[in-house]
C-alpha cells in the first residue's frame, strides 16, 4: 500500500528567496523517497501537471553517493512514470556503463518532474521548462538531495545546471570544474544525453558522447 501524502504546499518558491540545496523551513520534507514520488502526483506548484500523464520522481539508490539530475521526463518516462528510460535514457546507460557508473548504485532523476509538451497531430513534443517551473520545481530536486545525500551531483544540460547551481553556466566552459553545493556535496556539469541525440554532426556528437563519458568517471571517482 502506497504510504500516506503529506501535505503539499500550493505555493510557488520566489527566485532567490532560498539558498540552492535547502528547503525552506517551513515544508517539510517527505520522510522517505516513496512518500516524495506519491506526494508528486498532487503537486500544485505550477502548471505542468495539468498535461502530464503523472509525475516522475528520481529512482535508484537511496544511499547513493552519485545524483544525475536532468532536465524532465520526456514522452516514455511519463506515461511510465520512470526517469530516463526513454531514447536519452538508453544513450545515458550506454554511456554509464562505459564509464563503469553502475546505475543501480546512482540516483538518476530530473530538474522538472512533470513533462512540458505541446501537442504536434498524434506526437507530443518537447517543450523546455522556463525559469518559474525549474524554480518551483526544484523544491523537490532539494528534497530529494536531503533524503539521498549524494557527495557528488552531475547536472546534466542547462535545465539541470539551473536547477541545481541556481544560475546558469556554459557547459562547455564548466564541465570538469568542481563546484561546492550545499550539503558538502560537489556539483558537476555535462552534456545531457538528448543534446547529443539532436546534433546533426555526426564528430559533434561523438566528441560531446566522449566528454559525458569522462565526466561521469569523474563524478564516480569523487563519489567512491
Ligand atoms: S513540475 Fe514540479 S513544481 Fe510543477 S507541478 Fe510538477 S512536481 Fe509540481
Amino acid at each position: 500500500m502506497a504510504a500516506p501524502s503529506p501535505k503539499v504546499p500550493e505555493r510557488p518558491v520566489k527566485a532567490g528567496r532560498e539558498r540552492v540545496g535547502e528547503v525552506p523551513p517551513d515544508q517539510a520534507v517527505p520522510p522517505d523517497l516513496e512518500t516524495l514520488a506519491a506526494s508528486l502526483q498532487v503537486c500544485r506548484r505550477c502548471d505542468l501537471w495539468r498535461d502530464a500523464t503523472q509525475g516522475v520522481a528520481g529512482e535508484g539508490s537511496s544511499r547513493a553517493a552519485l545524483m544525475i539530475v536532468g532536465e524532465q521526463p520526456g514522452d516514455r518516462e511519463d506515461r511510465q512514470g520512470r526517469p530516463f528510460v526513454g531514447p536519452a535514457g538508453l544513450l545515458l546507460d550506454r554511456a554509464m556503463a562505459e564509464a563503469g557508473v553502475g546505475r543501480d548504485r546512482t540516483f538518476v532523476t530530473n530538474a522538472v518532474k512533470h513533462f512540458k509538451h505541446e501537442p504536434r497531430g498524434k506526437r507530443r513534443l518537447h517543450k523546455t521548462p522556463d525559469r518559474g517551473e525549474v524554480q518551483a520545481c526544484r523544491w523537490w530536486l532539494d528534497a530529494e538531495r536531503r533524503l539521498v545525500k549524494p557527495r557528488v551531483i552531475l547536472a546534466l544540460g542547462a535545465t539541470a545546471v539551473l536547477a541545481v547551481f541556481g544560475k546558469a553556466a556554459p557547459i562547455g566552459k564548466t564541465r570538469g570544474q568542481r563546484q561546492a553545493l550545499a550539503g558538502e556535496a560537489v556539483g558537476l556539469v555535462s552534456w545531457h544525453p538528448s543534446f547529443m541525440l539532436r546534433m546533426p554532426d555526426p564528430d559533434a556528437k561523438a566528441r560531446a558522447y566522449a566528454e559525458l563519458v569522462d565526466d561521469l568517471r569523474l563524478a564516480w571517482k569523487l563519489a567512491a
